[in-house]
């Protein structure tokens, strides 16, 4: 009989290690995470305030805008005071001039508490600039690290995967599936460890699966001892495999 359970658990160590290589070829190695983070939360920061800037300049020149038309409305209104027939004419003037500047006023005040914002994050942005400066120096020279280490990565997960289609050729076509049906699963954990009770010497020895705590029938533990046969979690499903450090 082919024992076929020592091919998968190669295979499953081979596709966890070539996971690894490629989550790290699309992010950033542990030596450059904690300056990634600072260097991201930084980025962040000044985004944030280019943004808070753009908005409160917007939000000026909006006002301004604003200001501009309504004393236009005033200029019309006082150039047909001249022309007034009456005084119930002349005091609906005034009423709309008097609304008119207390508007202005209102805007006014908007516009110069935008503009304040506007000032307090460019000072601030300016200060963010310079401390970034040095920290994105700091991340540009470490990020060339990285990259030139990445080539190595590569090259590793290409052995890999090569490594994963040697072993995939070892497998029956039926079990290849079952392999993969299971990790697909379980996010990639297609196997569990058979897991020894301790009971301190007392009865017949009892195992369980590492992965969902049910029983393993004693048969099973065997059966993978003696023939490296595939046996599953009753429960699970999992691959069943013993810790061969342990006896
Ligand atoms: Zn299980």
């Amino acid at each position: 009989m082919t024992k076929y359970l020592p091919t998968i658990i190669e295979l499953h160590k081979t596709v966890t290690e070539l996971r690894k290589s490629e989550e790290l070829l699309d992010g950033i190695p542990d030596w450059m995470q904690e300056l990634h983070q600072e260097h991201s939360a930084r980025k962040a920061e000044i985004d944030e305030l280019e943004e808070a800037i753009a908005e409160a300049t917007q939000e000026r020149r909006g006002t301004e805008g604003e200001i501009n038309e309504i004393r236009e409305k005033v200029k019309q209104y006082q150039e047909q005071i001249s022309l007034v027939r009456n005084q119930r004419e002349y005091g609906a003037l005034l009423q709309e001039i008097d609304g008119a500047k207390e508007q202005i006023k209102g805007l006014e005040e908007q516009a110069l508490a935008a503009m304040e914002r506007q000032e307090e994050a460019e000072s601030k942005l300016g200060e963010e600039r310079q401390g970034f400066e040095d920290l994105d120096a700091r991340y540009a020279v470490e990020l060339e690290k990285w990259e030139a280490q990445k080539p190595q990565v590569a090259e590793e997960a290409e052995r890999l995967r090569g490594r994963i289609e040697v072993l995939r050729e070892r497998l029956p076509k039926p079990i290849q599936g079952q392999y993969e049906r299971i990790s697909a699963r379980y996010g990639g954990e297609a196997l569990a460890l058979v897991v020894k009770i301790e009971r301190g010497g007392r009865g017949a020895n009892m195992w369980h699966c590492g992965a969902c705590n049910y029983r393993v029938r004693p048969q099973a533990v065997v059966q993978i001892q003696d023939h490296g046969t595939l046996e599953f979690c009753d429960t699970c499903k999992r691959i069943l495999y013993l810790d061969e450090a342990a006896d």
